[in-house]
């Protein structure tokens, strides 16, 4: 059995990655692969153990730096994974690729309120645990129940949301080599029209306070205890500072873009220097939230 014979042209060879990650950043990787269902992505699992080939779990690459050189792995791609979705009362369970957008406008639809704080974050819902996302005052740990799992061992399991160890913006699910299926998540009932302006709303606040015209992986940093990370490299007076084709965003400071074809280099070297001259000028230590591949 091979890649091919189980996902035909799901399975591709030598995709840039660039074209996958929302900072438009990455270089090839040797095989690109999209399981649509999870026997499908239990084979893939089997043959990269088999095999002992490396490899590295993508959802919507919005977290996610790629570096130009590559990936000499093979890259599995979730935004296919399992993407259906239902609800029982106010439980709703979702496939791991679908879109947080999809799953909060199937919540406002259906009249659940409390995934409203998600609809912006431009992730799938996999992503979403394994990074235990959140904005606007909520987070996936909030509204979380059950996940359902790949383990290493092959075997697929439902886990509680106490198993995962879910932290600011963390989870034990990478640490324990587990690939996120499903997830059930626990609503509340809500009046439709409410919960659709707060969707409005939420999305209104993005747009006027985000650099959502250049591409990016979002907050480039963690948010340090005690301050605001955008707020620090304001008064570092890094505003717009730019490196090669990467630039600290003018609009929303905590933001690295990809200003102008940018290289993996331009972005890391950005990243390095906002962290040295916050440091120097404040003695506060950034740490990225972004994920390096
Ligand atoms: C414009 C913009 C705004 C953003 N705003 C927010 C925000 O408000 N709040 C916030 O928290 N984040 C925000 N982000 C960051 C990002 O959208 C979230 O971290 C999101 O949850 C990542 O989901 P993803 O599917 O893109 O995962 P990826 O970025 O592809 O992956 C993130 C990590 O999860 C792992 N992973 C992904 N799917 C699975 C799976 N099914 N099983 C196991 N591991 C998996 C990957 O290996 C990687 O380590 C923003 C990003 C952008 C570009």
């Amino acid at each position: 059995m091979d890649f091919e014979t189980i996902l035909g042209e799901n399975c591709k060879k030598r995709e840039l990655l660039k074209n996958h990650t929302t900072f438009c950043v990455g270089g090839e990787c040797e095989f690109f692969l999209t399981p649509v269902t999870e026997e499908e992505i239990r084979l893939c699992m089997e043959i990269i153990k088999k095999e002992n080939m490396k490899y590295y779990i993508l959802g919507k690459g919005s977290n996610i730096l790629a570096d130009d050189r590559g990936y000499d792995g093979v890259i599995i791609s979730t935004v296919c994974l399992n993407n259906t979705i239902k609800h029982k009362k106010d439980v709703i369970e979702a496939g791991a690729g679908l879109r947080l957008e999809k799953v909060s406008v199937y919540a406002m639809e259906a009249g659940l309120s409390g995934f409203e704080f998600a609809c912006g974050i431009p992730g799938t819902l996999g992503g979403a645990i394994v990074m235990n996302a959140g904005a606007y005052g909520g987070e996936m740990s909030q509204v979380l129940s059950e996940v359902k799992v790949l383990c290493p061992d092959g075997t697929i399991k439902w886990k509680k949301k106490c198993e995962l160890e879910l932290g600011y913006r963390k989870s034990n699910i990478l640490a324990n080599k587990e690939i996120v299926l499903a997830a059930r998540l626990k609503l509340k009932y809500g009046d439709k029209e409410t919960i659709k302006a707060a969707v409005i709303d939420l999305n209104n606040r993005r747009k006027e306070k985000q650099p959502l015209e250049y591409p990016s992986a979002g907050s480039t940093f963690k948010r340090p205890e005690g301050y605001f990370a955008g707020k620090l490299i304001d008064d570092a007076g890094l505003r717009g500072f730019r490196l090669g084709g990467a630039a600290v965003s003018s609009k929303h400071c905590g933001f690295v873009i990809n200003y102008d074809n940018a290289t993996s280099k331009d972005v890391k070297d950005l990243i390095q220097y906002v962290k040295d001259r916050v440091y120097e000028k404040f003695g506060v230590k950034l740490e990225c939230e972004v994920r390096m591949i």
